[in-house]
């Protein structure tokens, strides 16, 4: 594990690579009591030449600041932290499986350790970044997931801490996910405000693919980054890739508000041709369908099918651009 203390007197400490241990905290200390803890989720992969590959670094670094800054918890030079998960990548290169589809996940982290039960800024705190190998999300190929739509309790609100990567976000979210499984239903689609907006899927973004209405153009939508989203390093690949690739196909691709009502309304008159969560975890998840007031809406797969065209292809550009076979600048050589 790679760690680093900060004090603030002292600033930053030398940088530590040491052996995998357990952290021993007075259980005063502030982030068991008042949730100052923040990370990030990238991986590190391995190329045809052997050559460690991080993926767009630069914004996991920018997020991961941005979030420790909302907690009252010290930034990190960015370029420095870059720099840092290089030589702890190359380091522990031997955990990095070769094959297409693994990598060495990164879980950069950081906690305020101060001693005390007073609510204020941590005069302390710890990064420290651990790893582990994994493998393909989805071993045997995409399986599609279905979701229920979730209204009754809400993940990310205007002027809250949704768009962050704090840990305070992510246990209120088991509950409504472990009652979306009891009725056979993967993941939670979080839905925002009367107006039933479509938010994210579980802990990825979520897009869709559907006709307009009065056009007939073929639209890939996702919600906007107004706060209630967290800023997906995927999302913004996958659009990215979208105005490069397939808006010169005639494809429209939209950041907006949506509703429910409007994916209902395009799936029943047969617009809705696709819908995936995108994130690090499995670059695409394609959904078969939502559950919403009691009906079952479908997405646009065919009961044989568990991807539609454009989650195959993003996961494939992404994924080329991961492990260097497109070579790119999105693409970090350690
Ligand atoms: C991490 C995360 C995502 C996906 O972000 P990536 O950078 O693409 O991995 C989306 N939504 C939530 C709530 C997340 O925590």
């Amino acid at each position: 594990m790679l760690t680093i203390e900060w004090n603030k007197t002292t600033g930053w400490q030398k940088p530590h690579i040491v052996p995998y241990q357990n952290l021993s905290l007075d259980p005063a200390t502030c982030v068991f009591h008042y949730a100052f803890e923040c990370f990030e989720g990238m991986k590190a992969y391995k190329d045809k030449a052997g050559k460690i590959r991080l993926f767009r670094p630069d914004k996991n670094m920018e997020r991961f600041n941005k979030s420790a800054a909302r907690i009252a918890l010290p930034n990190f030079n960015s370029a420095a932290l870059i720099d840092l998960l290089a030589e702890y990548t190359k380091l522990e290169s031997r955990f990095i499986p070769e094959e297409r589809g693994y990598s060495l996940y990164l879980r950069p982290t950081m906690i305020g350790t101060q001693k005390t039960l007073g609510v204020g800024p941590p005069g302390s705190a710890l990064l420290f970044v651990i790893a582990s190998p994994v493998g393909p999300y989805y071993p045997t190929g995409f399986k599609a997931i279905s979701l229920e739509a979730t209204d009754y309790a809400v993940r990310a609100w205007p002027g809250g801490v949704g768009d962050k990567k704090l840990g305070a976000n992510y246990a209120p979210c088991i509950v409504p996910q472990r009652e979306a499984m009891s009725r056979g239903f993967q993941q939670n689609l979080w839905l925002f405000g009367d107006e039933q907006f479509v938010t994210e899927v579980g802990t990825m973004n979520f897009f869709v693919a559907l006709r307009n209405k009065q056009t007939g153009q073929k639209e890939l939508i996702t919600a906007p980054l107004d706060g209630t989203i967290l800023e997906g390093v995927t999302r913004d690949s996958v659009l990215a890739l979208a105005r490069e690739r397939l808006a010169p196909e005639g494809w429209n691709i939209v950041e907006r508000k949506y509703t429910m009502g409007e994916l209902d309304e395009a799936a029943s008159e047969g617009r809705l041709l696709e819908a995936f969560g995108a994130g690090t975890a499995a670059i695409v998840s394609p959904v078969r369908a939502i559950s919403w007031k009691g009906k079952l809406v479908h997405c646009g797969l065919k009961d044989h099918e568990e991807s539609g065209e454009i989650a195959t292809k993003m996961k494939n550009w992404i994924e080329a651009r991961q492990y260097g076979d497109d070579p790119h600048e999105w693409s970090y050589v350690c």
